[in-house]
């Protein structure tokens, strides 16, 4: 019998890239719902391709979307709005496998109703995972749901890891003969730039990725390395470890997607061609592989892999990261939300790049850490530093 799949965030890049492996498995997979926030004519066209059950979005775009759909002749798509219409198709009894793939906080609640409703949830939305970490981990396991990461480096991990590592003890160091996890970043569009260049790279540098076609948000957090951070975060949530056992390793060529090393002196890496589409179908069919369109990798061409570690004095973010996971608490969402404040205020060119990272941390340094003991601790705390960014933003704006 077919699977019934929900997009959140149908018309993202991971969105794309998931609808182009469901298109290639027409008799295992089917699009039960699709869900935008402002582009509403790519998801009319989606749901004239995908005819899916239920299509979200914002309730101001409502009218918009159902007067595309009757111009395409397109009928029998039903149209919810809002976060609840987001959480209802995340959690809806029909829906046996959810892509998170919103980007950023808005995320958060949607996906945690998939994890709540124990879906088998393919994990894109690493900010819902950094803000709400041993929540969702917690929902996860009492509720039973499949939480798989889709994010390359932790997909790659993953495939690295035992297959019985899952069902150990989560005590914070790594098990089964595991040692240390090797996660791996490109550096980026800026690696090996001077302080000085840095000050005046422009939003369309930061989001022109080396390797990687990608939404806005998520370029310019690989060119700050807020997303390796974001990413450390993720890995200790999602791998029961401590901050300590995970090491940034900078591989330009982003052909291995991470490594695991173990007791014995063995490191097992992940590689692949640099393509979204690979985890994609691997979170998707897992424990089962099936075909993408990814082509093989062809390692006399590459000949060559790099390794460097990370610049932590020219990329803060990281180190911010890092200690805001060592922190715990609520650190790591005021990290985030600090972070989704300033990335936005830089694609506005209201302020620099290198002042992203100052955003944060004049967040993490101003806002007391507490126990992220609840839901509401977390929202909370995420609306009350967005306030406080915003204004910091503005302060030190051009
Ligand atoms: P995009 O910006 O391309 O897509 C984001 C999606 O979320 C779009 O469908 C967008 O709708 C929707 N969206 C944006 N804001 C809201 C909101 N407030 N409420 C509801 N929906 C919203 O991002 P990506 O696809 O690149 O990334 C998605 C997530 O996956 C991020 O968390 C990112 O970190 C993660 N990820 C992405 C990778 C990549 O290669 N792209 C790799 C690894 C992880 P609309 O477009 O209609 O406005
Ligand atoms: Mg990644």
């Amino acid at each position: 019998m077919s699977q019934a799949v929900c997009i959140l965030g149908a018309t993202g890049s991971i969105g794309q890239s998931t609808l182009k492996i469901l298109e290639q498995h027409p008799e295992t997979y089917t699009v039960f719902a699709v869900t935008a926030q402002s582009r509403i004519q790519e998801l009319a066209q989606i749901c004239q391709k995908y005819q899916p059950k239920v299509a979200v979005v914002p309730s101001s775009k409502v009218d918009e979307l159902s007067q595309l759909l009757s111009k395409l002749g397109i009928s029998g798509v039903e149209i919810l709005s809002d976060e609840a219409g987001l959480i209802a198709v995340a959690e809806h009894q029909d829906v046996d496998v959810v892509m998170a793939a919103i980007v950023g906080a808005a995320g958060l609640l949607p996906t945690l109703a998939a994890v709540k409703a124990g879906k088998r949830v393919l994990l894109a939305n690493k900010e819902a995972l950094v803000m709400s970490g041993d929540i969702m981990m917690q929902a996860a396991r009492d509720h039973g749901a499949l939480l798989l990461p889709v994010d390359s480096e932790h997909n790659a991990i993953f495939q690295c890891l035992p297959q019985n590592y899952f069902d150990a003890e989560r005590h914070g160091k790594p098990k089964l003969g595991v040692s240390q996890i090797l996660l791996t970043a490109s550096g980026g569009p800026f690696l090996n730039h001077s302080l000085e260049q840095l000050q005046s790279v422009t939003p369309a540098q930061a989001c022109k990725h080396p390797n990687w076609s990608m939404g806005q948000k998520i370029s310019v957090d690989s060119a700050t390395l807020m997303n390796k951070g974001l990413e450390l975060i993720e890995a200790c949530h999602l791998f029961a470890v401590e901050e300590q056992y995970v090491t940034v390793v900078v591989h330009p060529e982003s052909i291995i997607h991470s490594m695991v090393q173990y007791v014995d002196g063995s490191t097992l890496a992940q590689m692949g061609n640099p393509d979204m589409c690979t985890p994609i179908a691997h979170a998707l069919a897992w424990p089962k592989r099936i075909q993408t369109h990814v082509p093989p990798l062809n390692l006399f061409e590459i000949a060559q892999l790099n390794f460097q570690a990370p610049d932590v004095e020219h990329f803060p973010a990281l180190k911010l990261a890092r200690q805001a996971m060592k922190s715990g608490g609520i650190a790591p969402t005021i990290l985030n939300a600090a972070n989704e404040i300033a990335v936005a205020a830089f694609l506005q060119q209201k302020i620099g790049f290198t002042q992203i990272s100052q955003v944060a941390e004049h967040a993490l340094n101003s806002v007391a850490n507490q126990a992220a003991d609840s839901l509401q601790t977390i929202v909370e705390a995420d609306q009350k530093v967005r306030v406080l960014a915003q204004q910091y933003v503005v302060n030190i704006g051009s």
